[in-house]
């Protein structure tokens, strides 16, 4: 954040654009054939099979209402036995090559205890009403999507000596899996919050005529819509310097990549939502159309913050780009402030804060003034002063 919040490309002219340099002795790859692989897909598959499991048991408190609707229980279970084979010969794996045994076996007992309780032919518990839910579902799923991004940063890397494991990730998988499974409270409030403060300005004459338009264009609408709102509270939040102090957490990220994405104040998390949802709610689309938005904005959400160098040719002036959104979170001078669009860059370009040198990427990410880095230190950040935290930084 800084005072000139609309600089934009303006006075960037003569800025001269350092290259990005990597610490090699703070990044551990992964080498395949090591063994160090595995001990990671058997941890996560055996995790994710045994959550796999007590969602079938216990549904009503570990599945999300919204989703359940959608789920093929044949398919859920293929996967839940592909699971539970990959984790077991991943993980007895390790021990054949004597490394990263402790993962390994991590992944061998919990896939041991799911299988005790009926592995993929486990019964389906019955479903009650539920005062919450925890989204335990969406967390198993959401990491088995997440390894389509680590498939596409491998095979088109922006910056191919920056590690998985880079430095901070276990803290961004943290708020992957905090985010994640609160969706149901996310989708909860967004639910309520727009009928309660927009159900006045519901036209169902502009409703029926919406739905009456074809399917791509009700997408369009809804993306359109949809990042207008995500703009002006994107401008917002970093512009008023107590809204900045809980987005400055999802600016603290000093590496990009698609789990960085996960990094976001849980507050800030639900007024974005809940505010997003309004458009929806008033263009009131058909249910198809808001599908494929929501698949969309959640791929497209994942994937502008992911360490990759696809060159995008003219696309990049049509939608946003990996490189335009990692100059959102460039902490050098000429990008302070700029990219706040996350689908359409031409609301940065309308409304003057758009910033993308051709053929420059950042060299420094996070905030200009570092704030504290970890989970609690975060959750308060916005609560509390100290000397880390300047009111507003000054650029
Ligand atoms: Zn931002």
């Amino acid at each position: 954040m800084s005072e000139d919040s609309e600089s934009g490309d303006e006075g960037s002219g003569e800025y001269a654009y350092p290259e990005r340099e990597i610490d090699p002795s703070t990044q551990k790859a992964f080498v395949p054939g090591e063994g160090r692989i595995s001990g990671y897909i058997s941890a996560i598959l055996g995790i994710s099979s045994f959550l796999g499991v007590l969602c079938f048991k216990y549904p009503s408190w570990l599945t999300t209402p919204e989703f359940r609707a959608a789920y093929d229980l044949t398919l859920l279970r293929q996967l839940l036995a592909a699971s539970i084979w990959t984790s077991l010969a991943f993980g007895l794996f390790t021990f054949l090559r004597r490394q990263n045994k402790r993962k390994g076996a991590t992944g061998i007992a919990f896939t041991l205890v799911a299988l005790a309780m009926g592995g993929w032919e486990v019964q389906l518990g019955e479903l009650k009403e539920a005062p919450f839910t925890v989204g335990v579902d969406w967390l198993v799923l959401s990491v088995l999507m997440s390894s389509v991004f680590v498939v596409i940063e491998k095979a088109w890397p922006k910056y191919a000596e920056q590690a998985i494991t880079r430095p901070a990730w276990r803290l961004d998988l943290l708020y992957f899996t905090m985010n994640t499974l609160a969706v149901g409270i996310l989708l909860l409030a967004g639910n309520k919050f727009a009928p309660a403060a927009f159900g006045w300005a519901i036209h169902d004459g502009f409703q029926s005529w919406v739905q009456s338009l074809p399917l791509a264009l009700q997408v369009f609408l809804l993306l359109f819509c949809a990042d207008f709102v995500f703009y002006w509270m994107h401008r917002i939040f970093h512009t008023v310097p107590w809204l900045w102090r809980f987005h400055a957490v999802h600016h603290s990220t000093m590496h990009m990549d698609w789990l960085a994405s996960s990094r976001t104040h849980f507050l800030e998390t639900l007024v974005d939502r809940s505010m997003v949802m309004v458009p929806l709610y008033l263009l009131g689309t058909s249910t198809e159309a808001l599908d494929i938005y929501a698949v969309w904005i959640g791929f497209q959400a994942v994937f502008i913050h992911a360490n990759v160098g696809i060159p995008t040719g003219p696309l990049k002036y049509l939608l946003v780009t990996p490189q335009f959104h990692h100059w959102h979170h460039s902490s050098q001078d000429p990008a302070l402030d700029t990219n706040y669009a996350a689908t359409f860059p031409w609301f940065d370009w309308v409304f003057g804060t758009y910033h993308l040198p051709e053929e420059h990427w950042p060299a420094a990410y996070g905030t200009v003034t570092p704030i504290p880095e970890t989970f609690v230190g975060h959750l308060v950040h916005p609560f509390v002063k100290n000397e880390l935290v300047p009111e507003k930084v000054e650029s």
